[in-house]
């Protein structure tokens, strides 16, 4: 998944959490804000009214004395039952209401009752207090004061807020008056014959509030009597204004002896809390839908733009160092790209350079050698080699510390001389024109006009690379082979590395003289022949191009043939003069000797198979195999599988390993040697003798036979000491429990000798050459006795069956 899907993907559920519970927060927080300012409105609304109210009631009451000190008033209490004064008072009453246009709007009346609660004077004609068509309220209110005047209690004046049947908030004022006494003497507010002077107008304010209340359906206004229990149950009145909650959403407003309780009703909230909360959560996802394309962008540009550049920068460059630039920033994505340089560079080190030597490797020299070739950059370039001879043996003697330190030493000198050498030219050299092109095998690229002038320089700086075996603990006489393949010939270029080889093997076999070789038309006929050999036997593999003979190994005792030597030939090849000899090398070169010793097993066995049913043989046979099949994993496998084919068993077959071509032993290979003679097969050491490490390999491969190279049998009675390495070779095969054969016996007296020392088994042209099928048959009929007694004269055979 990419980074950014990540980030997404993290990011898109925080961010809706935090929406959901940001929104629910500010969705509340708004919602009580709201809740608050309508209150607020309304309590407003409703202290407005109340504080109007005070100043009305004033008005009311003022209505009230300006009638009760007027004259007319007076004459009319002074004497209810004039007319005249009663029609004066009246028309004054009416005077005084038309004046104030609020008055009549307010529907206010003033009624004037005696003492014996008559109405004598009213703004109306219709009396109310007869008919009783005023409300309750009122008509109690008015009757109470006359109640008090009668009974002589103390009484003034009184105000009462009511309620009319139409549902109108009123105030009714009504005063007691004496038409003898000033109103403020002491004995006129306990007179019982004083007037009741009634004032009853409407509460405009708090009607209007009322009824702008009754549009709101949601608004609750309820209003009582401005009277209240205080705490110790007395009652007050309440004239100062003020609110407070008495439950959760009512408010109760108090003022101007009303109170009035408001409530909000809930369901007001319903369609604004569904707009409340689309906006809210609205915005909010609006926001944080900007705030995510913020990080999202922010993140783009500054993290992965800059990965994304750096990965195709990468893509680009690949592998090739020089495609990157070290970054300078200090920022985690140029660390990285610093880091990935750094490590590329490691990497291309470990790939391209020796660690121990440091020098270019094997495979990175072969690519700069074949660039320079492609580029036809190569007209006065030659190729140097130099190789340590017995290197093994420095490895063997003194361990591979020292080993290590020469090759080092070794490297260095070298690189010192072909810097001085392009220094002297003016020219630089690269870094893959020094090599450790094989474990002690050193390669250069040198430019110069002609090959004798590299010669010289090889000649003259030999003595200087011998410094390199010079340690301090231990000085190495070092023998170097050295070779020089001319680049320059361009027709020959693309061979420089089997020419390099091939040079450098002929310098390791020149003895008493400089090993210095040239890569010259010589060998590049040598090389060409090697190449025809491999084409042919790359074909001939395919094509089972190979055909067997059989040389008979005889019992030095019996007589009888013990075993039979396969041995291979190939007809296209023989026509050419070339032998086994010549080609297995070549095979065991080019990686081919696997096929091939696979087909002669088979077809060896294959033989055997039949030669009991031709001529009745059930003897032993002998097989080459390469000791390359000891690095094989599978050998021992296949070897089986082709025994149970062809119905023969294990103890028939000895399979010979010809020492010389041993490479190191290894754990591997001694489990190889071991695991086939526990399984039966026998293991013969071929050729022995020839190798220096021959008898540590006896030690180290427990064998059953050892074949006797034909160069000591050819040798004997030439010298008396080759004679005394016989014996010896003969008995230490003994002592391993080995049977020595001899090979390459071609004359009587080879066989006379050898069968004296005690050899076991012996092989020659001198009992037969290599045979074909049905000459070997024809042969083993008539028996090597036969053969031999015709050579060898007073023959003994020792134990004939
Ligand atoms: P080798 O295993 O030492 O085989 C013996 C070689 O010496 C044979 O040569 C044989 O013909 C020759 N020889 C034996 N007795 C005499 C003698 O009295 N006088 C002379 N002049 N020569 C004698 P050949 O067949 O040319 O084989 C040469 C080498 O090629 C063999 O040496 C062996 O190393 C290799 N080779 C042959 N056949 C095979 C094979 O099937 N597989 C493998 N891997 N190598 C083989
Ligand atoms: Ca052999
Ligand atoms: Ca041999």
């Amino acid at each position: 998944m990419k980074l950014l899907q990540r980030l997404h993907l993290a990011l898109i559920p925080t961010i809706g959490v935090i929406t959901v519970g940001a929104g629910a927060v500010l969705y509340h927080w708004q919602l009580d804000e709201l809740k608050l300012l309508e209150r607020s409105k309304w309590i407003a609304n409703v202290e407005a009214a109340l504080k109007a109210t005070r100043f009305e009631i004033k008005g009311i009451e003022a209505l009230g004395y300006e009638i009760s000190g007027s004259t007319q008033f007076l004459r009319h209490i002074q004497d209810t039952g004039v007319l005249s004064s009663r029609n004066f008072l009246e028309s004054h009453i009416n005077y005084v209401l038309s004046r104030d246009h609020s008055r009549q709007e307010s529907n206010t009346a003033i009624y004037v009752l005696d003492e014996m609660f008559t109405m004598t004077a009213a703004s109306s004609k219709s009396n109310p207090f007869s008919a009783r068509s005023l409300p309750d309220d009122l008509y109690q209110h008015v009757f109470d004061s006359h109640v008090k005047v009668s009974l002589r209690e103390p009484f003034d004046l009184s105000g009462n807020i009511y309620q009319s049947l139409t549902g109108e908030v009123r105030y009714s004022s009504t005063g007691a008056y004496d038409p003898t006494l000033l109103p403020d003497d002491k004995y006129a507010i306990t007179r019982p014959d004083r007037s009741l002077l009634v004032v009853d107008g409407s509460l405009i304010e708090i009607n209007a509030l009322f009824s702008e209340a009754s549009q709101y359906p949601y608004i609750s206004l309820e209003f009582s009597n401005g009277v209240l229990e205080d705490k110790i149950g007395a009652n007050i009145v309440v004239k100062e204004l003020g609110s407070e909650f008495i439950d959760g959403n009512i408010m109760r407003i108090a003022g101007a002896g009303l109170i009035v309780e408001l409530n909000i009703l809930d369901s007001h909230y319903t369609t604004i809390k569904k707009e409340l909360a689309l906006d809210v959560f609205g915005y909010l996802f609006l926001v944080m839908f900007v705030l995510l394309m913020v990080i999202h962008l922010i993140i783009r540009r500054r993290i992965l733009y800059p990965i994304d550049a750096l990965l195709s920068e990468i893509h680009k460059g690949g592998l090739e160092l020089r495609y990157f630039k070290r970054a300078k920033g200090t920022d985690e994505v140029s660390v990285l790209k610093n880091a990935y340089i750094d490590s590329l560079s490691k990497v291309k080190f470990e790939a391209e350079f020796d660690g121990l030597t440091r020098l270019a490797n094997r495979r990175s020299f072969i690519h700069f050698v074949e660039q320079r070739i492609a580029s036809y950059s190569t007209k006065t370039t030659y190729i140097v080699a130099w190789d340590i001879i017995d290197f093994r043996r420095i490895n063997d003697l003194y361990g591979a510390r020292i080993a290590d330190q020469v090759l080092k030493n070794l490297a260095r000198e070298i690189e010192l001389l072909v810097s001085q050498y392009q220094e002297s030219k003016g020219s630089v050299n690269s870094d893959y024109s020094v090599c450790r092109y094989g474990s002690n095998t050193f390669c250069v690229l040198l430019e110069a006009s002609d090959e004798n002038k590299v010669k010289l320089q090889i000649v003259n700086s030999e003595k200087a690379l011998k410094r390199a075996g010079l340690l301090e603990v231990l000085p190495i006489n070092l023998e170097l082979a050295m070779a020089i393949f001319p680049l320059c010939r361009g027709e020959q270029s693309h061979l420089w590395q089997k020419g390099l080889e091939e040079a450098l093997n002929k310098a390791k076999q020149i003895k008493n003289q400089r090993s210095l070789v040239l890569f010259d038309d010589q060998l590049l006929d040598d090389l060409s022949r090697i190449d025809d050999i491999e084409r042919v036997l790359m074909t001939c593999t395919q094509t089972h191009g190979f055909e067997l003979c059989y040389m008979p190994i005889i019992d030095a005792k019996s007589f009888e043939i013990a075993s039979l030597e396969a041995l291979v030939r190939c007809p296209v090849l023989q026509e050419k003069g070339i032998g086994p000899d010549e080609f297995i090398p070549v095979a065991e070169k080019a990686n081919i000797i696997g096929d091939i010793d696979r087909w002669v097993i088979e077809n060896a066995l294959r033989d055997l198979q039949k030669m009991k049913r031709d001529c009745d043989y059930t003897g032993s046979i002998s097989i080459n195999i390469s000791a390359l099949e000891l690095y094989n994993n599978e050998f021992i496998e296949q070897i089986c599988n082709l025994c149970r084919k062809y119905g023969v068993k294990h103890h028939r077959v000895i399979l010979e390993v010809t020492e010389t071509s041993y490479v190191r032993s290894t754990q591997d290979t001694v489990a190889i040697i071991s695991g086939l003679r526990e399984l039966g097969f026998k293991v013969s050491l071929d050729d022995f003798g020839t190798g220096y490490a021959s008898i540590n390999q006896l030690l180290l491969y427990p064998v059953d036979e050892l074949k006797i190279d034909k160069s000591f049998v050819d040798r004997i009675s030439e010298q008396a000491s080759e004679e005394r390495m016989l014996k010896s070779i003969i008995a230490l095969g003994h002592n391993c429990q080995a049977k020595v054969v001899g090979e390459g016996v071609e004359t009587a007296n080879q066989f006379r000798y050898l069968t004296e020392i005690g050899c076991d088994y012996l092989q020659g042209y001198f009992f037969s050459k290599p045979l074909g099928y049905l000459e070997l048959c024809k042969f083993y009929k008539v028996g090597p006795y036969d053969v031999l007694s015709v050579k060898v004269t007073n023959l003994k055979i020792a134990d004939r069956p």
